[in-house]
């Protein structure tokens, strides 16, 4: 029986989470749901190694803006799963990460719903969380940190953008943990505002690459962030961590094996 037979004339649409890239983070459920989907379409940031555990005869549709293409605009990448569910397709909207981390996932749930067609979301371990875990730090070490805050260092154009002026002052007086997706092309405005609210000497990491072949971070601190990118070249797709947690990664180096029995 196919999928049609199961639904009816429309198809469904699943958002799955393809994590950071690295496809044994994959969930059993995305895993799954790859393995099923008759259409795929792909973010630039879902590597080949996942997009590989689609059927052989499933038709792959990248809609990234790496490696030279302009993004394909939202609205079509919206059209084009509308019309693939009306055909009776099984689609796989495959994200980076988590799929209502960021990455407009909840627009395109919204719009597909307003079409009628029927959407189901998978959740895929965010970058924030994959790339601090790879450096050994807990984000929310008890010792240093009540929460942790996932925020955009990107605003949506017309937007103000977030406060980094207040968030600065909410981690230092609540210690929280920040995760600032997008933010290493803004570091320099991002580390002036922070530092109206936290200490120059607050710990900071970037992590390039989270759970690829091709990671890399830096350790610095809040007083020198932009500076410390600069040199080193981090550039998209990092994170950067602010926070008395990462201190714990002086401590990973000292005592590796405490770490990993943890
Ligand atoms: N939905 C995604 C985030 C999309 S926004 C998620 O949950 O992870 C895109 C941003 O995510 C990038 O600019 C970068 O800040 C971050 N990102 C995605 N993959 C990454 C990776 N492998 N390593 C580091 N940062 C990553």
């Amino acid at each position: 029986m196919n999928n049609s037979a199961l639904f009816g004339a429309n198809g469904t649409v699943t958002l799955v989470g393809a994590g950071p890239g690295d496809p044994e983070l994959l969930t059993l459920k995305a895993l799954k749901a790859i393995q099923r989907a008759t259409v795929l379409f792909v973010d630039d940031l879902v590597s080949d190694g996942i997009v590989a555990f689609a059927q052989p005869h499933a038709r792959i549709v990248r809609v990234g803006k790496r490696g030279g293409c302009k993004s394909t605009p939202q609205e079509f990448i919206q059209k084009l799963m509308v019309m693939a569910a009306r055909e009776g397709e099984t689609v796989v909207r495959l994200k980076g990460g988590d799929p209502f981390i960021f990455g407009r996932g909840g627009e395109e749930v919204e719009h597909l719903r307003e079409a009628g067609i029927k959407v189901e979301v998978i959740n895929g371990i965010t970058a924030g969380l994959a790339a601090v875990t790879s450096l050994g730090v807990p984000l929310t070490h008890r010792q240093h940190a009540h929460g942790v805050v996932f925020v955009t260092g990107h605003a949506k154009p017309g937007d103000a953008g977030t406060d980094w002026r207040a968030l600065s002052t909410a981690a230092h007086s609540a210690r929280l943990t920040l995760v600032i997706y997008m933010g290493v092309s803004g570091a320099g405005r991002i580390q002036n505002e922070l530092l109206i609210g936290l200490p120059a000497h607050t710990p900071v990491a970037v992590i390039q690459n989270a759970s690829l072949p091709t990671q890399r971070h830096i350790t610095t601190t809040l007083g020198r962030m932009a500076d410390t990118i600069a040199q080193t070249r981090m550039a998209s797709p990092s994170i950067i961590v602010v926070g008395d947690v990462i201190s714990a990664i002086a401590l990973a180096a000292e005592h590796p094996a405490a770490v990993r029995s943890a």
